[in-house]
């Protein structure tokens, strides 16, 4: 028989809510989720929700946080919550919160971001101050705050950035290299508890108009003007070949090592993500960091190939940051977890 666990597991409704609040229930955590009316009916028809409570909006959530009296509710952030609320409303939490809070303000600042995978020996795509850095290579022109590849362009050249730039109405941006490859997105967890990095998954992004352009020969393509976009609107699942594996690990344990010194003691824990282009040389371009479960992980709810290698039973990272969870309570250390 499963131990009842006297801590009730809660998130937003929306993002991971699903798979994280599953994965709490698989491992004898009463669950909680917090949304708006209109996804109510849609939540509460899910068996694995005990209570379904609802807010007007997301952004009220620092008010309706004081309803939650009940001292045993842990928090598990998702992509939403910084959506919604911003790194500011998240440190304001007061429920104990899965993951350090401090890791926010390195994974919101663009240049901080850089200098945590540059320290970590990661590569990255070049980035230009200004056009007249940019020569041969194409570039990417990406809006400060943008989320889901939204408000980003493509361009040649130098011509053509200062053509686009034209209609562009972001202030703040960065100009990047464009990284002509593969896009892999790796999963990652650390256990503070093992000290170990575990590969959870990977994706790729589906994303449009870009992932299509193939569809259509160049001669065919040829005068339509079309204008790459990477708005994503779906996940595939993908492996690696098996001998770029370690390499990844690798990746991950050196994210987690430069945390520790670059942020705080306790540093990067529990769920994250490296975005990643893999070029043909077979070299791996960190794009973003994401220091939270990722939406991607939505087509792991049984586990992937990886966490079957390491668990023998059906893993997502929702049931793995439960399993963490329930790890600490057993070991009397969950405020190593909580913030
Ligand atoms: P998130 O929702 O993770 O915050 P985002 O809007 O910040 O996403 P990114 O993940 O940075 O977006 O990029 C969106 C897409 O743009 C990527 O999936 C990839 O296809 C493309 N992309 C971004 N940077 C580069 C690059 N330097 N070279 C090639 N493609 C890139």
């Amino acid at each position: 028989m499963r131990k009842k666990q006297k801590y009730t597991i809660a998130t937003l409704g929306s993002h991971s809510a699903l798979q994280i609040l599953k994965g709490a229930k698989d491992e004898g955590f009463k669950t909680l989720l917090v949304t708006t009316e209109d996804r109510a009916d849609f939540y509460s028809s899910f068996v694995f929700i005990n209570d379904v409570r609802i807010i007007k909006s997301f952004k009220e959530f620092p008010i309706f946080e004081k309803k939650l009296k009940t001292k045993h509710i842990i928090l598990i952030p998702h992509g939403s919550f910084v959506a919604y609320l911003g790194v500011e409303g998240n440190k304001k939490i007061s429920i104990p919160y899965f993951g350090n809070k401090q890791v926010l303000d390195w994974e919101a600042d663009r240049s901080k971001q850089r200098e945590w995978l540059k320290e970590s020996d990661i590569n990255i795509p070049h980035e230009f101050r200004s056009a007249d850095e940019i020569h041969t290579y194409p570039v990417i022109v990406k809006s400060y705050g943008a989320a889901g590849g939204k408000g980003y362009f493509y361009a040649r050249n130098k011509q053509d950035f200062l053509k686009k730039m034209k209609k562009f109405v972001s202030r703040r941006f960065v100009i990047q290299e464009y990284i002509i490859g593969v896009t892999m997105f790796f999963h990652y967890f650390y256990s503070p508890l093992t000290k170990k990095i575990e590969l959870m998954s990977i994706d790729r992004r589906y994303e449009t108009n870009v992932d299509s352009l193939g569809r259509i020969p160049l001669l065919g393509q040829k005068d339509l003007h079309i204008n790459p976009s990477y708005v994503v609107v779906g996940n595939a699942p993908l492996t690696i070949r098996e001998s770029l594996l370690p390499k990844v690990y690798m990746m991950g344990q050196r994210i987690v090592d430069t945390s520790k010194n670059l942020i705080n003691k306790k540093g990067l824990y529990g769920p994250f993500c490296l975005e990643t282009v893999i070029t043909p040389d077979q070299n791996i371009y960190a794009i973003e960091i994401s220091c939270r479960i990722v939406a991607g992980t939505n087509l792991f709810i049984e586990g992937s190939p990886y966490t079957w290698l390491t668990y023998d039973e059906p893993m997502s990272t929702g049931k793995r940051i439960a399993r963490e969870i329930k790890m600490a309570i057993t070991k009397k250390k969950l405020n190593i977890l909580l913030d």
